[in-house]
């Protein structure tokens, strides 16, 4: 047996044990030693019967005095009953459901139980405690520090002790592959060592230690990868996007607002940037409406105008069509050529420009053959715009939108699409992810970063309320007002069909309410992922044209729909949405200088009240962030999946000074140059899934 055996193969293991955990991920013995516990139970305490206490949680060690499984009269449950007796005194231990305990343990066995104690008239009692029979010196499950597993359906904790217990030796096949120095420098134990004090630690300083090395491991190859991404990119060229200071300027002067001077800021870092053959690879971070989008747009004018091509990736068909129309405004009086690339839909502004209005639906064909030749300036599109085999002339800036809900494969292609061997597009990555600056510069290592931290002028703050459900008819009479001054309202649900998760809201439920009872008068929609891209999108145009009144959605319109006249964001079951998503969701209104407002509606008001409550009090993303940064602490904050951060096994964004010290190290290896270490570099190419850049 070694690390890569299949856990099949491990003694005892049957073929339905082998399926529950692959169920958890774990194929072989090293997955299995590399699945670590959730938390430990504390029983370093064995205490003598006759001073134990009702609450204490502890391990007590005797004779079995009696034993019989018998069925509750009531329940018809099969109960376990038991009298364990050491020399202070005697306890009753009671178990449910598990008729083999009684089976298995015999009257004069030792027995060592773990668990808390009771107290009943009859005296002393433990509760279904953690049992094992006492054989020479030997405790897994009842005596010291004992490992909790995350489990699946019929596996215990007990079961993957004893096979986690059972291959414990195979750690020491672990190949090191930090060097020496740095172990030395930091201070860190062996691998091998790590992985068996994790699992079985022999105290709470060595699994201090334990943790710490396997943390600073996951840590420190997120950051090598980084830092070797940051080093590749380095060495390679791109094109040098020449600055028109006076078309972007004519540009500025021609929209219909004056640029805030965070933008302005941003821009600038981007366009300076761009003038250089080095490959720009820079995050730019903005609150919710900030407007990044005419930021990006200052990028694409000048790559148009240096005769290259821009590509813009976004998540959503939705968001597709609405950046096409909205950069067909901002290009108006330009002739850049703008074109729109999704599953469902091909456009383009005709190629004599100027005609803003006059929007082509083309084939694939026509398309792709446009952007081979050059003539589409900036191209608009998603997933599909990268799946599918589109050539570029001279893609030479690579603009992503919601930088996180796009894995690492897929802005690497974009980022091989060039149409050139010898240069690569320079990428600039947009996200509404209010990161500190601090945090995002060890987590993102490999990225520069802009912020836009200001709103534009004349926005007024969004008026948030937590809505207790004794007052929705009243806020449906508010609703109503609004909607008669010919403003629109935007309802948020958690789920899309009704479902038997008592009282959380549906959009098909809320439809039909909404419809058919509170607003028979108007005209509601509704819309959601499942949807066709096609009624998505008329329906989402409807909304903008003020057909529709009211829209009620999933979190599809979560990200960018920009929908000035809504002016109402009504969330059903606020509390089951995260800070940053609600701020995200709220964004979708106030984008006009008409007065916005955010009702929360949760489905139980006291639950999470002090955190909707922060979000009513506050409008800022940024400091909603540090606040509730300052609250949770950023793993739960930027719980991983949402923000694009990576999934840990046992680091999490919480360990701030591993993040900085792997960063450190990792900088230091690639310095030093990432050959010197093969171990190191095979570790990289093994687990490959997330990579900014
Ligand atoms: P986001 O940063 O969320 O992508 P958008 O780029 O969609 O924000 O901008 C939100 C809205 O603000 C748009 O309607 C845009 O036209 C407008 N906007 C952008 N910049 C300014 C500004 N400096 N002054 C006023 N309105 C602006
Ligand atoms: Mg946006």
């Amino acid at each position: 047996m070694n690390l890569t055996t299949s856990v099949e193969k491990i003694n005892k293991i049957g073929k339905v044990t082998a399926r529950k955990l692959s169920k958890l991920g774990i194929k072989n013995v090293q997955d299995l030693l590399e699945y670590y516990p959730v938390r430990y139970d504390d029983y370093t305490q064995t205490l003598p019967i006759s001073e134990l206490k009702p609450g204490i949680s502890t391990n007590v060690q005797g004779m079995v005095e009696f034993i019989q499984n018998k069925r509750s009269f009531k329940t018809r449950m099969m109960i376990t009953e038991g009298m364990i007796k050491d020399a202070t005194g005697q306890m009753k231990v009671i178990w449910f459901n598990q008729p083999f305990i009684g089976r298995s343990l015999k009257v004069g066995d030792i027995v060592s139980l773990s668990g808390k104690v009771d107290s009943d008239l009859a005296g002393l009692q433990m509760n279904s405690p953690e049992y094992e029979k006492v054989r020479g010196n030997q405790s897994t499950h009842t005596k010291g520090l004992v490992p909790v597993y995350s489990l699946t359906a019929g596996l215990t904790n007990k079961q993957l002790r004893f096979l986690i217990k059972s291959i414990i030796k195979l750690s020491s096949e672990f190949i090191d592959a930090l060097p020496k120095f740095v172990k030395e420098k930091y201070n860190l134990i062996d691998f091998s060592q790590a992985i068996y004090n994790i699992h079985f630690p022999q105290s709470a300083e060595v699994l201090e230690q334990a943790k710490r090395r396997l943390k600073f491991n996951e840590l420190f190859l997120i950051q090598l990868k980084s830092q070797v991404q940051k080093f590749k990119v380095k060495n390679q060229k791109a094109e040098k996007i020449k600055f028109y200071k006076q078309a972007t300027q004519e540009f500025v002067n021609n929209l219909p607002f004056k640029l805030t001077n965070a933008q302005k800021k941003a821009s600038w870092e981007i366009l300076q940037n761009l003038d250089s053959s080095q490959p720009m690879s820079r995050l730019l971070e903005g609150d919710v409406g900030s407007g990044k989008t005419v930021t990006v747009a200052l990028a694409m004018l000048n790559t148009a105008l240096n005769k290259k091509q821009s590509a813009l990736l976004v998540p959503t068909e939705i968001l597709a069509s609405q950046h096409f129309e909205t950069l067909i405004k901002l290009f108006k009086n330009t002739d850049i050529k703008i074109g729109l690339f999704t599953r469902s839909q091909r456009r383009t502004t005709l190629p004599t420009g100027r005609q803003a209005h006059n929007i082509k639906h083309i084939t694939k064909k026509e398309i792709n053959n446009l952007i081979k030749k050059g003539e589409i300036d900036i191209l608009i599109g998603t997933h599909a715009m990268i799946q599918e085999d589109v050539e570029f002339k001279n893609l030479a800036l690579a603009i992503i939108d919601e930088q996180h809900r796009f894995g690492v494969e897929q802005r690497k292609v974009l980022r091989k699409k060039s149409g050139s061997k010898k240069t690569i597009p320079h990428l600039l990555s947009m996200t509404a992810t209010p990161i500190p600056r601090s945090l995002a510069q060890v987590v993102y290592g490999d990225l520069d970063l802009s912020i836009i931290n200001e709103m534009p002028k004349g926005r007024k703050i969004i008026k948030t309320f937590v809505v207790p459900e004794r007052k929705r008819l009243d806020s449906y009479t508010f609703i109503r007002k609004e909607i008669e001054a010919g403003r629109q309202v935007f309802v948020v649900c958690p789920l899309i069909k009704e479902s038997d998760k008592l009282g959380v809201k549906s959009v098909e439920e809320e439809y039909k309410r909404l419809n058919n009872q509170i607003f028979k008068d108007l005209k509601i929609a509704y819309l959601h992922g499942k949807l066709k891209a096609k009624e998505k999108e008329e329906i989402m145009q409807e909304f903008l044209d003020n057909k529709t009144k009211i829209l009620i959605s999933t979190s599809v319109i979560e990200v960018g729909v920009d929908v000035p006249n809504a002016t109402i964001m009504i969330i059903e079951g606020a509390e089951r949405f995260g800070m940053a998503q609600l701020h995200q969701f709220r964004g979708r209104v106030g984008r006009s200088d008409m007065q916005s407002y955010c009702l929360l509606f949760p489905t139980d008001e006291f639950k999470s009240k002090e955190r909707l409550e922060t979000l009513a009090v506050s409008n800022d993303g940024f400091k909603l962030a540090e606040a509730d940064l300052k609250m949770r602490g950023p793993g739960e904050v930027y719980g991983t999946a949402q923000a694009g951060f990576p999934e840990f096994k046992i680091a999490s964004l919480n360990d701030y000074q591993l993040i900085k010290e792997t960063k450190e190290v990792a900088e230091e290896i690639v310095k030093q140059g990432i050959e010197e270490y093969p171990e190191l570099v095979e570790q990289i190419k093994k687990n490959d899934e997330w990579m900014v850049g």
